[in-house]
């Protein structure tokens, strides 16, 4: 049994939030939308978004820095979403582990959002159901797209391809080797809801160069230098088909 996933490298993402906004496009003309935008230029806008990009600055200053989360549900292997649904709205996919709400069954009760530890249920005030990221399950298994485009569109819209999607169950995927290989984590693993999203860990880089930097980024090719270079070639592969 596969789980479907996204793999966020924070160390690669500019918080551009081409990610959000291609979702948007994208589940707003599809199957899993419109999603709902009320006065989206007043003060007080309100909108449905599967997919956001939260800025964290951390450091005191001067020292301060800015650290972009770009957060969607995590297709929790133990998902309380699940589990609070009194209509079985919310369910678990069987065979690829994602996670969905069946709008004809959704009440709009809210429980599912009270349950979930990570902000990732979106309420349509409009609609009255409960959505969420559904890692564009009408693309990836699209068979009118081609091939390399049957990703979620958050993937195929980030410029620094900060994300990486697959099967993370299975040990010959890139998403599953990038974790094992770059220390992938789990976000908030104490709400023991098993997320299947992972983010790989800001590295140390900064603009300004001294020894101790190029001395630690030596190290991290000298010592992983086979899955390193691995991992780059796969990368390029990907920016040459796209
Ligand atoms: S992140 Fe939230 S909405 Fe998504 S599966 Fe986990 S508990 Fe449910
Ligand atoms: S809002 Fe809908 S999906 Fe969420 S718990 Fe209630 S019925 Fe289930
Ligand atoms: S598109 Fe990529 S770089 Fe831009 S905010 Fe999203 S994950 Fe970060």
């Amino acid at each position: 049994m596969a789980q479907l996933a996204l793999v966020i490298d924070l160390n690669k993402c500019v918080g551009c939030h081409a990610c959000a906004t291609n979702c948007k496009a994208w589940n707003t003309a599809g199957v899993f939308g419109p999603l709902t935008d009320i006065e989206p230029y007043s003060k007080k806008p309100y909108g449905v978004w599967f997919n956001r990009v939260q800025t964290y600055e951390v450091g005191t200053f001067p020292n301060t820095e800015i650290i972009y989360l770009p957060k969607s549900c995590m297709h929790c292997k133990d998902a309380p979403c699940v589990k609070v649904c009194p209509t079985q709205a919310s369910y678990k996919r069987k065979e690829d582990g994602i996670v969905l709400v069946d709008y004809k069954r959704c009440i709009g009760c809210k429980y599912c959002s009270w349950a979930c530890p990570y902000g990732c249920r979106e309420f349509d005030i409009r609609e009255g159901i409960m959505k969420k990221c559904t890692l564009c399950l009408d693309r990836i298994y699209n068979e009118n797209l081609p091939e390399d485009e049957r990703k979620p569109a958050c993937v195929l819209a980030c410029p620094t391809r900060a994300r990486i999607f697959g099967d993370i169950d299975d040990p010959q995927s890139l998403a599953s080797q990038v974790i094992s290989e770059f220390m992938g984590y789990k976000l908030m693993p104490e709400a023991n809801t098993s997320p299947s999203n992972h983010y790989l860990p800001r590295r140390q880089s900064k603009i300004k160069i001294d020894e101790d930097v190029v001395n630690v980024r030596d190290y991290a090719i000298v010592t992983t230098e086979k899955k390193v270079t691995s991992y780059k070639v796969l990368i390029a592969e990907d920016i040459a088909i796209a």
